[in-house]
């Protein structure tokens, strides 16, 4: 197995001072990973930053002009959540641009599989604006390229981030070329990604929304993953796997409510490594979303890499999610998308 990450320090200069998507989360994974002897394990694939005609796939020329004068005139807040600092706009150039280096590394088999560990985060930022902590959409950026310049019709993005990545959807809510599945919690920021939302015209039912009661764990998870998303993958036959990985489902993230340990993470990357090899030659192409609980964050990482690297046994230092008794059943749920989606 050659496994490929993408890192550059130019990440953790995106500074957001106080806020919850800060570059710890990348300076503390990057020290778990180089402990644990991990970094030694994998092949490291240089950042780039993207070109503007890369971006202008996804964003328009406005938005992109937006981004680079806030951060150039010093940084400041482009929506209520979202803030730049002076560094942002190269920051998130070679975020969006380190994915697509590491798309064309999976495409050309350089690597089986590969993980960009990149910030900004994407999968919030829409075509026109800045959004959730986003400023270009990384993912989106990424599918579009593999359609262009790959020759792909049908790329599928796993968003398992906790929050509905609505950026990643309205990008291709017209789309066939690409099947966008999310799982997240629901009612919850940023309101879409309702089972109904399924894709418009020719994108019709190509857009795959399970939007999870508060408390689900790893069984829950598990259970989406191997009733919904496993035949609906099977079914679309994809020729790449694209991953939106945002760990603020674990249950020591605090800025929402699921009960996902750092061993269900790694159930879950096992789930799609076995989808990728059944179903696309192994071509797995992770990026990092959300998580907000820095050692939360950086150990489900760890464990990514590990079972990315065929390691059998997982360590947990953070442990499972404490019993709170309120586990819901998500049985009806599962039954509703089912029948919306045809899946069997
Ligand atoms: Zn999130």
């Amino acid at each position: 197995m050659s496994i490929g990450y993408v890192y550059d320090s130019i990440y953790l200069k995106h500074d957001t001072g106080g806020h919850v998507e800060n570059p710890q989360r990348l300076s503390e994974t990057m020290d778990v990973l180089t402990k644990a002897g991990l970094l030694e394990q994998l092949i490291n694939i240089p950042a780039r930053p993207a070109t503007e005609e890369e971006l202008l796939k996804v964003h328009t020329a406005s938005h992109i002009q937006n981004v680079k004068n806030s951060a150039t005139s010093g940084g400041g807040w482009l929506d209520g959540d979202t803030v730049t600092s002076p560094q942002s706009f190269e920051a998130a150039l070679y975020a969006a641009g380190g994915l697509l280096n590491a798309l064309d590394w999976v495409m050309e088999r350089k690597v089986d599989s590969a993980f960009a560990l990149v910030r900004p985060p994407g999968h919030h930022a829409i075509g026109n604006c800045a959004m959730g902590f986003c400023l270009f959409n990384n993912v989106a950026v990424a599918a579009k390229q593999a359609i262009d310049k790959y020759k792909l019709d049908r790329v599928l993005i796993v968003d398992f981030d906790v929050h509905h990545g609505n950026g990643t959807q309205d990008s291709f809510y017209n789309e066939h070329r690409v099947l966008y599945f999310s799982n997240h919690l629901s009612p919850y920021y940023p309101g879409t990604g309702s089972v109904e939302q399924t894709g418009r015209g020719a994108g019709l039912g190509y857009t795959l929304n399970v939007p999870m009661p508060a408390h689900c764990g790893d069984a829950e998870y598990l259970k989406v993953f191997d009733e919904v998303l496993l035949p609906a993958a099977r079914a679309y036959k994809p020729q790449l796997i694209l991953v939106s990985a945002g760990y603020d489902a674990h249950w020591a993230d605090h800025l929402a409510f699921m009960n996902v340990s750092t061993a269900g993470f790694a159930q879950i990357t096992r789930r799609l490594l076995t989808m990728a090899s059944d179903l696309c030659d192994g071509k797995l192409l992770f990026v990092l979303e959300g998580g907000y609980n820095v050692d939360a964050l950086a150990q489900s990482i760890r464990a990514t890499f590990d079972v990315l690297l065929g390691k059998k046994n997982i360590n947990d230092p953070i442990g499972p999610a404490p019993e709170n008794g309120n586990t819901p059943d998500i049985t009806n749920l599962i039954e509703q998308i089912t029948k919306t989606h045809q899946l069997m």
